[in-house]
């Protein structure tokens, strides 16, 4: 107390003439699940019917979009894999501008901004600039998809670990990842980005001691309409795909668990797609 007291005593007081300094707008960072609107979180869909101004991602569907109100104002940022529309940097920049303007704004992303969203990143930016923000979770695309294509991701019997990893690297092409730690048994991998690199992930998990019948699943347009599911095993998934040309944005989900899959799809009641 008395340390606060002499704190108090010794701080200057600012001088009259100093205006207060303006107080930048808050951002708020919200996931908008994997693309179903009825996935989104109650205090997503109240927070995108307030916003006056909304940045989204490529990855958002039209149908959240549709919640906001009539009037607000949308930025499409972009962000696909190959066609990044803005760089991140310019994405940045942007939010800081208008916050700093006293503009409040909505950043909206595919799934949860903090699983592979750059999330992250943006909050860094925002907290060292002195902007306030939140951030208002979604459901990640790996639990829409195993919720409706029948994978549960975790199982006694066949899943005691879950890792999410990319499959796409920094600067395009293949990441760097502890593949003999993704290779584990009783585990089950999720690869987002992952499918233009899927022949070369089964081939080195392979190597690194997983099975090549270790059963394999790639979940195309998750909760959207047009959602499809492909199974089969390391060896014959990559084929399958390409066969089947499944195409961004899409899921690979490998490990034991994708073994109840026809069971438990075939089993769950099934709403029609949105
Ligand atoms: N923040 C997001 C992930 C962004 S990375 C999340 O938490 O879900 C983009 C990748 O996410 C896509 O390449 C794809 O692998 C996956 N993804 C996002 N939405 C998807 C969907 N509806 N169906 C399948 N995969 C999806």
């Amino acid at each position: 107390m008395q340390l606060l007291d002499d704190l108090m005593l010794f701080t200057p007081p600012p001088p009259a003439s100093t205006p207060p300094a303006p107080r930048a707008a808050l951002v708020t960072l919200v996931g908008a699940g994997p693309g179903d609107p009825e996935l989104l979180t109650v205090k997503a869909a109240n927070a995108l019917r307030r916003a006056s101004l909304v940045l989204y991602d490529h990855l958002v569907s039209p149908a959240v979009l549709a919640l906001m109100a009539e009037g607000a104002d949308r930025v499409y940022v972009g962000k696909e894999s190959s066609n990044h529309s803005l760089s991140q940097k310019t994405i940045i920049e942007l939010m800081l501008r208008y916050a700093r303007a006293g503009r409040p704004l909505l950043r909206l992303k595919g799934g949860d901004g903090y699983i592979f969203g750059r999330g992250g990143e943006e909050a860094e930016a925002l907290a060292e600039a002195g902007v306030p923000f939140e951030v208002i979770p979604g459901l990640s695309a790996a639990q829409g998809a195993a919720a409706n294509v029948g994978i549960p991701l975790t199982h006694r019997d066949h899943a005691a670990t879950l890792v999410f990893a990319t499959g796409h690297g920094r600067e395009g092409g293949d990441p760097e990842l502890d593949w003999a730690a993704l290779a584990r048994p009783r585990q089950t991998l999720v690869i987002y980005m992952g499918v233009g690199t899927l022949a070369r992930s089964c081939a080195r998990l392979v190597a690194h001691g997983l099975p090549a019948d270790t059963p394999a699943a790639i979940v195309e347009r998750a909760t959207l309409p047009g959602e499809r599911c492909l199974t089969g095993t390391l060896a014959s998934l990559p084929e399958l795909a390409r066969a089947e040309q499944v195409k961004p944005p899409a899921l690979v989900i490998i490990g034991q668990v994708v073994s109840l899959q026809p069971l438990l799809a075939r089993a769950s009641a099934r709403h029609p797609a949105p």
